[in-house]
């Protein structure tokens, strides 16, 4: 019997998550179909319990209803409970549990695929955003030398740095708020921009100097050639975009919901030729 899924969100018309959960679907015999559930502003919890009354097994939430996926959720995943942010839910003996797999997600996209160690590097996070929050737990597990979090609005950063401080092997002065004018004179091995800022077409304003030799500019954004990644091949940056942590983070959320874990890299590389 078919089991179904969906990705909920306002606007999910561009939603790559069902070619994704597709060719996961046929890469391990697992009998899914997997749908786009677009949901009204004011109706993310009518939506998702109607999907689920119907026989759902369990959906991806994505913007801006992470928040709300993490109210409803009955139980939460210790990453999901600390990010207050929930992208994956599943529907299983009468309870809905939310998870959050953004962040497993990044951290298997750098390390797994761009090679990229996290440990004892230093990491410039751009954006204070639920996709940072989203990140932060799984990023820190890695062990970092430093992380450096810088927002237009600084406030959001250092809520942000405060929250997790709790949470973090790092001393004090290894995870900081920055503004972005406060960055003039210091390098990082691994900037992340978490920004919404390149669908603007814009980019938060970097000293030239950022990158330290062999850096890492890494945008979550995907298949788009933003302003930030402009700047960091001008500045001799190696370049990512977020296409593989979207991937990444659907494995997880595909091993969760069905306990086999699909094979990521042809996927990447086929939503790369399609690009
Ligand atoms: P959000 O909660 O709306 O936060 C947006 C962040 O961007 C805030 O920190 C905001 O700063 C900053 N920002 C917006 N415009 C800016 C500008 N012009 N200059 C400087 N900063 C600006 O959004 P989010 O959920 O964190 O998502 C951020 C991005 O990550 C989105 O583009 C999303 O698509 C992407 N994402 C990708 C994946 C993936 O799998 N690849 C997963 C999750 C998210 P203020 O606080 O000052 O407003």
């Amino acid at each position: 019997m078919t089991d179904h899924y969906a990705v909920v969100g306002h606007p999910v018309a561009h939603s790559l998550s069902p070619d994704i959960h597709a060719a996961f679907a046929r890469q391990t015999g697992q009998d899914i179909d997997y749908v786009k559930l677009p949901a009204p502003l004011d109706g993310f919890a009518a939506t998702v319990l109607k999907f689920r009354a119907d026989g759902g097994k369990g959906v991806n939430v994505t913007l801006p209803f992470k928040h709300e996926a993490w109210k409803l959720a009955e139980e939460r995943a210790a990453d999901a409970e600390v990010a207050g942010a929930v992208n994956t839910l599943v529907f299983k003996d009468g309870k809905i549990s939310g998870h959050n797999t953004d962040g497993l997600g990044l951290v298997a996209d750098l390390e797994r695929n761009l090679q990229f160690a996290l440990r004892d590097k230093r990491v410039l996070l751009m954006g204070a955003g639920g996709a940072t929050y989203g990140v932060m737990q799984p990023l820190l597990n890695a062990r970092p030398r430093q992380v450096e979090v810088a927002n237009r609005t600084l406030a959001k950063a250092q809520s942000l740095v405060a929250h997790f401080a709790r949470f973090a092997h790092l001393a004090k002065d290894g995870m900081t708020a920055q503004s972005y004018a406060a960055l003039a004179g210091t390098q990082f091995d691994l900037v992340i921009n978490a920004t919404s800022a390149g669908l603007q077409d814009e980019m938060p304003s970097l000293p030239a100097g950022i990158f330290a030799a062999g850096g890492l500019a890494y945008d979550m954004v995907y298949g788009k050639h933003t302003p930030f990644m402009k700047f960091a091949q001008k500045h001799g940056a190696r370049t990512a975009d977020g296409l593989g942590m979207l991937v990444e983070q659907a494995a997880e959320a595909f091993f969760i919901w069905r306990g086999v874990r699909p094979e990521t890299r042809p996927v990447i590389e086929k939503l790369r030729i399609e690009d």
